[in-house]
């Protein structure tokens, strides 16, 4: 139990400009695959955050003119009038919970493609648009500038009257002209918006100004800033023209909420960046220079570093996108003493994945993330059952271990048996790959929390049978039986045409890589998979000694990761590590001492020298056992998780849960009401 007053500091109001927040939790903007085509599920989403004690909930980027036209991805919109409805949602819904609406306006300059408004696309200088599309963007002349500073204004009165507390000014990501304008790589005029650091920072002072003048007195103003871009002497530097920004800002902003850039390294992964609160060390002289309220960020899920942090006179608020998404009832989690309820964020970046793709959040750790309105899930209110019932859970990886605790949660007796000697399956398997140790997380406090619950048993070292199912005698059964690499070759590209694999050569999957039983000397590691798991691997195998040859038919090393803003530093760790990469290679066989590729464009094959190779291509379902019990007539059997279609551990998680929420509903209704869903309106 957590001594009364511990963390009190955490709870004490602090005043923003003309508004206060009623605590230290501050969720900073972020995205979230919603936004303005989604509107009823972010005011929700956004509401949860709320009531889970946040004193301050963000939206996200948001549109302020259709030159800031991010399409097809989903942010904020505020291009005139009539996107203040949708915005209200959020700020009633917000406010009915006690907390203060926070709007990040933005112009995104080049990083802005206009695909739908086809405006052109402005930019401090002429240049290519960020993304590989055939327009680029021009410099913006006198006129363009006193056009985007008129916009701003209007959006941010529009903002005011949507019912926002915190307006802000975004300079940061490399995703902003504010930031753009700033950055003498992005800027080579010549006129008073360019060359010294003053006329950079001019476009920015106006904003802030202008945007003060407009909304000040009943909004506060806050500025996001990146005081640096981690490029040490070749970028700014917090040390060097990031402090010299908010020396000469100073008290102009009635908040700074300060980060680093680019997106990358705001929103590392655990994988790059274990530690939390990783952004310290670059933000932590803001306060010495401003006398306004600082928020910043860097995973941080541990109240005893937070109250470090304000007391050390690091920071006045704790900000946070992740952790506020594994755990909308984080601060009310520390305020009642419940510590270790907290689900931490495990630094996967699958919630940012959802937005790169531009589809609804979704998170790892917490399966409700995103289906507050559409679902009406509440990540810490299950419904309880009508009737209690007696349930077997076969299996306690992610989607086992949540199927249970969500059924016990909902008055069930619950059995839960693993054949392993330890709950967590590919969880458990996967953490101990290099960097990967925090993902054990979606086990520990699933594991924590079942252990806790009267109504639970879990058998470890229990291999289930149907013989065995049949005299345990339960009737309802959910198998999470995950599923298994396969050896042959067989994968996304390799279908058509399987590699010949002989059979004197020496094949590894992944789970034997993860069960311990690693290859020696030359090895190849073939990926098929082209998700994150091939890329980890032979990273492990790199640093166990072995000469590692990575093979993808893809053009770049794990391809999925640039969704997880990774995939620039798990190709850069195969380079440092002597890897050799080779890609648009199809394996097209595999023999005792060489390995035959074919070049996916030509078809020209090349051999290499390998004693043994690695192939990560699809996975295989166990469901053996489920099939064996379809003949036993119980009266639920149902196949959950991998076993029924492998992914991510997310996506384990997700069907864990959600078959724990369908259990005892009528299987009609399910199908019919399947979730609701924003129609588009047909009104002008
Ligand atoms: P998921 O991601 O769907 O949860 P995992 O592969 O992580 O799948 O976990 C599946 C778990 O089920 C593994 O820990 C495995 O040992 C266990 N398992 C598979 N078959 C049986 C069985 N017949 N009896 C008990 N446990 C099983
Ligand atoms: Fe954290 Fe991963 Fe959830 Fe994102 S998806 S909030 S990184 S646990």
């Amino acid at each position: 139990m957590v001594e009364a007053g511990r963390y009190s500091l955490l709870f004490e109001p602090v005043r923003i400009g003309p508004v206060t927040a009623r605590n230290r939790f501050y969720q900073v903007p972020h995205c979230n695959g919603l936004g303005h085509a989604r509107p009823q599920a972010e005011a929700a989403m956004r509401a949860m955050k709320a009531e889970g004690g946040w004193a301050v909930v963000s939206n996200q980027e948001t549109e302020i003119h259709p030159t800031s036209d991010l399409s097809p991805y989903a942010e904020g919109r505020l291009w005139d009038a009539r996107d203040i409805p949708a915005l209200r949602l959020m700020t009633e819904a917000v406010h009915d919970k006690g907390a203060l609406a926070a709007i990040e306006l933005a112009h995104n300059g080049p990083h802005a493609l206009n695909q739908m408004s086809r405006a052109p696309i402005l930019a401090p200088s002429d240049m290519a648009a960020e993304n590989l599309i055939p327009r680029q963007a021009r410099a913006m002349d006198k006129a363009d500038i006193r056009d985007l500073r008129r916009w701003h204004r209007a959006a941010a009165l529009r903002a005011r009257d949507a019912g926002f507390d915190i307006v802000y000014v975004f300079a940061g990501h490399y995703m902003t002209l504010p930031h753009q304008f700033l950055l003498p790589h992005l800027n080579d005029r010549t006129d008073e918006y360019g060359g010294s650091l003053e006329n950079r920072l001019r476009l920015t002072r106006e904003l802030l100004e202008e945007t003060k003048a407009a909304v000040g007195d009943r909004c506060a103003v806050a500025l996001r800033f990146a005081v640096d871009e981690m490029l040490g002497a070749d970028g700014m530097q917090a040390a060097e023209e990031g402090r010299a920004v908010i020396e000469m800002l100073a008290d102009l902003p009635d908040l700074w909420d300060v980060n680093v850039a680019g997106w990358p390294n705001d929103s590392a992964t655990t994988r790059f960046r274990p530690e939390d609160g990783y952004q310290t060390d670059y933000i932590s002289f803001v306060k010495q220079v401003t006398r306004k309220p600082v928020v910043g960020v860097g995973r941080f899920t541990s109240p005893d570093m937070m109250v470090s942090l304000v007391k050390k006179g690091v920071l006045d608020f704790i900000g946070a996108a992740r952790p506020s998404i594994a755990d909308p009832f984080l601060p009310k989690k520390i305020e009642e003493g419940r510590i270790e309820e907290i689900r931490e964020c495990i630094g996967c970046n699958i919630c940012v994945s959802a937005d790169t793709q531009g589809v609804p959040i979704r998170c790892t750790q917490n399966p409700t993330m995103g289906e507050e309105w559409r679902r009406g899930w509440h990540p810490e209110v299950i419904p309880p059952a009508s009737s209690r019932s007696e349930v077997l859970v076969i299996g306690a990886g992610p989607a086992g271990l949540e199927s249970a605790l969500q059924l016990a949660r909902r008055g069930h007796d619950v059995t839960l048996a693993e054949a392993e000697e330890a709950p967590g399956g590919r969880v458990l398997r996967e953490s101990r790959l290099p960097g990967l140790g925090a993902w054990r997380r979606v086990a520990d406090h699933r594991i924590h929390h079942l252990r806790q619950m009267g109504n639970v048993q879990m058998f470890m070292q229990s291999p289930m049978t149907a013989q065995s199912v049949a005299e345990l005698g339960i009737s309802h059964v959910f198998v999470a039986s995950g599923a298994r690499w396969r050896s042959d070759g067989v994968g996304r590209t390799t279908r058509r045409k399987p590699p010949a694999i002989s059979a004197r050569a020496r094949v590894f999957t992944p789970d034997d890589i993860m069960d311990g039983r690693l290859p020696q000397g030359r090895v190849a590691v073939y990926d098929d998979d082209q998700i994150y798991l091939a890329g980890v691997l032979a990273e492990a195998l790199a640093l166990s000694g072995c000469a590692v040859t990575f093979v993808t038919p893809a053009s770049v090393v794990s391809p999925f990761t640039q969704l997880t803003l990774e995939q620039a530093r798990v190709q850069a760790r195969l380079i440092d590590l002597g890897v050799d990469i080779r890609c648009n290679r199809q394996l097209a066989g595999l023999e005792e001492d060489a390995l035959r590729l074919a070049c996916v464009y030509s078809g020209r094959e090349e051999e290499h020298a390998c004693d043994a190779a690695v192939l990560v291509t699809e996975r295989q379902r166990n469901v053996a056992l489920h099939e064996a019990l379809k003949a036993q007539g119980l009266e639920t059997l149902e196949l959950i998780g991998d076993a029924a279609g492998p992914g991510l551990i997310a996506d384990a998680v997700y069907a864990g849960h959600m078959a724990a929420r369908n259990f005892g509903r009528d299987a009609d209704k399910i199908e019919l009401e399947w979730f609701r869903r924003e129609i588009t309106s047909l009104a002008l």
